[in-house]
């Protein structure tokens, strides 16, 4: 019997290579010569060299990228100031000069107000819902089409989960005692705290501990319990506030020179889109796992109190909040197209999530 499956076996066998030999499948010379060219590329990102799950994400995903290409597409991970200061990879990767950048599309506010949707909205969507509205709602074509004009193709990769508040050096017990409030607080959350009279300063990570603790700041907000207390801002202030309104789900990004992108054969797109996907899901469950086991130590710690934002301070920074998108919205017609499509997509996803994730927390508190 063994022999006689040989037998059929070979003849098939030699007939399907036969038929594929001459067809159009295996490329023309062109195609085949860039099939096996080599990419040799840059990446430069936000974070600082060994920042814990987004610095590590970013030469996680490379690693990836290499491995699946079989060494076709190298790339060489830099963190912020190696190549170039960190909040200038937009411009580096705009411009061509490096071909791929992770960060979070807020720190481009200044230049593309719109783009804040595409990292954090002040009482917007969670992860799940901001990344529904990504890959499946349409907020990656909108997205596509903002960064266009900047000669760069997004492809969202990771999110932070729900942040926390941040730390304060006095207890935050009504709105009054956000005003005159110097608080590390950046994009759209920063524009909220200026509206109830406090003063939002921006500061990269790497000063905000010295900032807070020599009291040039009175409160920060960084990322979660593990970020947080890897910067030992449990040592530089008293009170921990929850929950992260301004940042609900931080959704982050990786930037491509679109030059650089069309010179790209497709299964590289493919290992390229397929591996920020991979990297997108370790990054957030790697969030979430850390920030509950860091949560845990900061809750056995005797020197800090963990609280939640009174409900009447948290309805008064609801309620500025969509004021300052409407705002914004008013002054800049791109930020108004995005926004409505946000809202819209929120509205009509809230259906769906009232009968199947709010109704089973309920349940479950029942
Ligand atoms: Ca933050």
């Amino acid at each position: 019997m063994k022999t006689l499956r040989w037998i059929l076996i070979i003849p098939i066998s030699f007939l399907f290579i036969a038929c594929n030999g001459g067809t159009s499948d295996q490329g023309t010379g062109a195609e085949v010569a860039a099939t096996k060219q080599t990419f040799n590329w840059k990446m430069v990102t936000t974070w600082p060299a060994n920042f814990p799950v987004f610095q590590e994400g970013a030469e996680r995903f490379a690693d990836m990228v290499n491995a699946m290409s079989d060494g076709r597409l190298n790339i060489q991970v830099y963190a912020g100031g190696e190549l170039v200061p960190a909040l200038q990879s937009f411009d580096a990767v705009s411009q061509g000069t490096i071909e791929m950048g992770h960060g979070a599309s807020y720190y481009w506010s200044g230049k593309v107000p719109a783009a804040q949707f595409f990292a954090a909205v002040p009482f917007g969507m969670t992860a799940k819902g901001v990344e529904t509205w990504i890959y499946s709602g349409g907020g990656l074509e909108l997205w596509r089409e903002l960064y266009e004009p900047f000669n760069l193709v997004p492809i969202p990769m990771g999110n932070t989960g729900v942040q926390t508040g941040g730390w304060f050096k006095k207890k935050i017990n009504s709105v009054d005692d956000l005003r005159g409030l110097r608080m590390r607080i950046p994009g759209l959350g920063g524009n909220v705290l200026k509206k109830v009279g406090g003063n939002p300063v921006l500061m990269s990570g790497s000063e905000i501990y010295t900032a807070l603790e020599r009291g040039v700041l009175d409160a920060t907000e960084w990322v979660g319990p593990y970020h947080d207390l890897r910067l030992g801002l449990n040592r530089a202030a008293s009170f921990y506030y929850y929950p992260g309104w301004h940042e609900p789900g931080t959704e982050l990004e990786l930037i491509i020179n679109s030059n650089a992108w069309a010179q790209l054969p497709e299964d590289l797109k493919a290992i390229v889109n397929n591996a920020a996907q991979a990297t997108s899901m370790w990054m957030y469950t790697t969030m979430e796992y850390h920030n509950n086991e860091a949560l845990l130590e900061l809750q056995s710690s005797q020197n800090i109190e963990i609280l939640e934002f009174p409900s009447e301070v948290l309805a008064e920074l609801k309620r500025v909040s969509e004021e300052v998108l409407e705002e914004e919205a008013a002054t800049d017609p791109e930020f108004k197209r995005i926004h409505e499509h946000y809202k819209e997509f929120r509205e009509n996803y809230s259906n769906w999530t009232r009968i199947s994730e709010d109704s089973y927390q309920k349940a479950l508190l029942r």
